[in-house]
């Protein structure tokens, strides 16, 4: 649909600086930016590229219509930030943007609920990002991302005393969800792709977490408190498709447990299926409570 759509311009009007003795320039003919058709196939475009994510569509809580929790269950809080390439889109309607959202916390929630854990959502938004931000780099070349050598004897030590450090474009992405979240809540993004080293290896990724045992320099708190999950995108500007019904329940686990290791477990959650152990469930609990609850702790500590 194309052909359709709406070419928008973009009118940049130059500020002048006006001090007393300074008259104000006369106004040439204002730059006009006019969005490239069609458009890239990563979405870039020279007149979107330097924004920062833009609010594009906010959804009341309530219009998600979710149960309410069982009682006696503990509340994960967190924000929802579904992504579109900033190129104009009449192609969807909150009603859609709804269905997403409503599908992660019920997904979620029937995994958490053997927990007796639910998501109380404090923020979703469609939001709009630049291509930098769409195609992310999750972490730095070399990284380990919380997958050590093969052997390693104390992998959560050693994923400890790496001290990775979220990126720029993470940093500048989790910023927006902090503006719409209470501090210590978990924000999860969609992007398109992430650009990850796990074990310093180049990594496809379809979700990414940055548990405080891996990311906990003082200048990354709170902005760690976020997931990343990749459900497929279309065209630019469209609204992505729906997200694994796994994946952000497996993020928040490795940010409730607070490691970036993996169960072994047959048709676990943290391996590959949805169940928790007992012994889970009271490590996320406690872990919620530490670490995401009213208390700050920047560096929860090396793990004992
Ligand atoms: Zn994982």
């Amino acid at each position: 649909m194309l052909a359709h759509r709406a070419i928008v311009a973009l009118v940049i009007i130059p500020v002048a600086a006006c001090g007393d003795n300074l008259a104000a320039p006369a106004l040439d003919a204002a730059p006009v930016c006019v969005l490239i058709q069609p458009p890239a196939d990563d979405c870039s475009d020279p007149c979107l590229d330097e924004r920062g994510p833009t609010l594009v569509a906010e959804i009341a809580v309530g219009d998600l219509a979710l149960a309410p929790p069982p009682a006696g269950s503990t509340p994960i809080r967190v924000g929802l930030f579904y992504t579109i390439a900033p190129q104009p889109s009449n192609g969807w309607t909150n009603a859609d943007a709804i269905a997403r959202f409503r599908k992660i916390v019920v997904d979620t929630n029937d995994i958490f609920v053997q927990c007796d854990m639910h998501l109380e959502v404090e923020a979703a938004q469609v939001v709009a990002l630049p291509a930098r931000l769409l195609d992310l780099q999750g972490n730095e070349e070399g990284s380990f991302g919380g997958h050590p050598p093969p052997g390693t004897p104390d992998p959560d030590l050693f994923d400890y005393q790496q001290n990775e450090r979220l990126t720029a474009e993470s940093r500048e992405l989790f910023a927006y969800g902090k503006l719409h979240t209470s501090k210590n809540a978990i924000s999860a993004f969609t992007v398109s792709h992430i650009v990850y080293y796990s074990n310093q290896q180049l990594s496809e990724a379809g979700g990414l977490s940055n548990p405080p045992n891996i990311y906990h320099h003082v200048d990354d708190y709170p902005y760690r408190n976020s997931v990343i999950l990749v459900p497929t995108y279309g065209a630019c500007g469209a609204l992505p498709g729906e997200v694994d019904r796994r994946t952000f329940a497996h993020e928040l686990g490795h940010m409730l447990l607070n490691s970036g290791g993996h169960s072994t477990e047959f048709r676990n959650l943290m391996n590959d299926g949805t169940r928790l152990s007992t012994a889970q469930c009271t490590a996320m609990r406690a872990n919620l409570d530490r670490l995401y609850g009213t208390a700050e702790l920047p560096d929860p500590g090396p793990p004992s």
